[in-house]
């Protein structure tokens, strides 16, 4: 008998209606990963997790009209979560009422955990700690990215000590750039550095995306997106159409204090994204003569504006001028003195920040209903 085909089942599938979204399960775009292997169907069928444990009546429908189907000889329905609604973007990087598309193809699909650091403000030293954070993951033995995100005023080329320009192996995606055993992608590699870029709010986004898209990233247990300053259309494109496994909020002790700070940890709050931790920068000055702590701003203060906010703390980085000198010599401090004091903190960082990746995606695996394989 001919095996059955992914249209054949799919034509099927568009006589059944879920009772509550008044469509067939086709059309709504429910049903997902159709794989057929000498007789052996399997797909799945995305819904939304709150009304998993009502739809175990319909995955038993699908499953056994499956069945019947001729040249069909086992099927397995599973039931799979859709990610958390998110609004999508308006023209303009308003949300809309309604949820994501179901048409928009997933991005960066090869990546297990995407993670943004961000701050509420410029210059708190958030692109120097994504950097040494990156290079600390990878000492760690993840396969990490670093994808610049700032698109009007990237960095990643003079923190990263990268030259020339990013080549295509197999002819179609850009190959990303490697150093300090970190694959980078950022505009600064695509661009003359001194040109200005004046672009409008749907182009960055297009830009953004195509950094995600059209760059053989391969599989990464972890990508590091170091976000612009603020709260504008990047931060919203990349709550919206990226799954985040969370955010980072990187703030200096004056700031925190401040509405900065704040105004980063809520936006990404309001989108869904879980916020995975705070690190305090410039959080101490470490004397280079004597090695002397000073405490310029008071102690501890991050610790307890991050539990008022219930954030975790992740941990504390000092000012010390020799973070500054080899970040802007191209050469982060991690990987210029790794058996120093200042790589020590950033790998017990990078550790945090991964045992919180961990439990947000088991969090995540989590909220989707049970797999029922029959
Ligand atoms: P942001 O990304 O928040 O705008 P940057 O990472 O570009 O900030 O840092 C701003 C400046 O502060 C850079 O010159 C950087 O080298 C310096 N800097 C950042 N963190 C530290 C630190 N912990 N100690 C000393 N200098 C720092």
């Amino acid at each position: 008998m001919p095996e059955v085909t992914e249209q054949q089942i799919l034509d099927a599938l568009r006589c059944v209606i879920d009772p509550e979204r008044h469509g067939n399960i086709v059309d709504l775009g429910m049903v997902q990963g159709v794989r057929i292997k000498s007789g052996h169907v399997a797909l799945s069928l995305e819904v939304d997790p709150q009304r998993g444990p009502h739809l175990e009546p319909l995955r038993k429908q699908v499953e056994s009209l499956v069945h019947k189907l001729p040249g069909v000889l086992s099927a397995s329905v599973v039931l799979t979560a859709e990610r958390a609604p998110r609004p999508p973007v308006q023209e303009g990087g308003r949300p809309t009422a309604g949820g994501r598309s179901h048409q928009a193809p997933e991005l960066l699909p090869e990546v297990k955990a995407i993670v943004a650091v961000a701050s509420g403000k410029g210059g708190v030293g958030k692109s120097t700690t994504a950097v040494n954070l990156a290079v600390a993951l990878a000492r760690l033995g993840k396969r990490t990215g670093l994808l610049d995100a700032d698109i009007y005023g990237p960095s990643m080329r003079r923190l990263l000590g990268i030259a020339g320009q990013p080549v295509s192996s197999d002819g179609s995606r850009l190959d990303p750039m490697e150093r300090h055993g970190v694959k980078s992608m950022s505009m600064a590699f695509l661009v003359e550095e001194e040109t200005p870029i004046v672009w409008r709010g749907p182009m960055v986004q297009s830009a953004l995306e195509q950094m995600m898209r059209d760059v053989a990233w391969g599989d990464l247990d972890v990508l590091i997106v170091d976000m612009p300053p603020g709260t504008g259309d990047t931060q919203l494109t990349m709550a919206q159409r990226v799954p985040l496994a969370g955010a980072i909020i990187v703030s200096t002790p004056q700031d925190i204090a401040l509405i900065d700070a704040r105004k980063g940890l809520n936006m990404f709050r309001k989108v869904d994204v879980p916020v995975l931790g705070l690190i305090e920068n410039m959080s101490y000055f470490l004397c280079p003569k004597c090695g002397e702590r000073t405490e310029i701003f008071g102690h501890g203060g991050a610790r307890r504006e991050a539990e008022a906010l219930a954030m975790d703390f992740l941990g504390e980085v000092p000012l010390d001028v020799a973070i500054r000198e080899t970040s802007d010599a191209g050469m982060p401090i991690v990987a210029a003195e790794p058996e120093g004091p200042h790589a020590q903190t950033f790998l017990a960082i990078a550790e945090a920040v991964w045992a919180k990746v961990e439990q947000s995606l088991s969090r995540r695996a989590a909220s989707a209903p049970r797999i029922v394989v029959t």
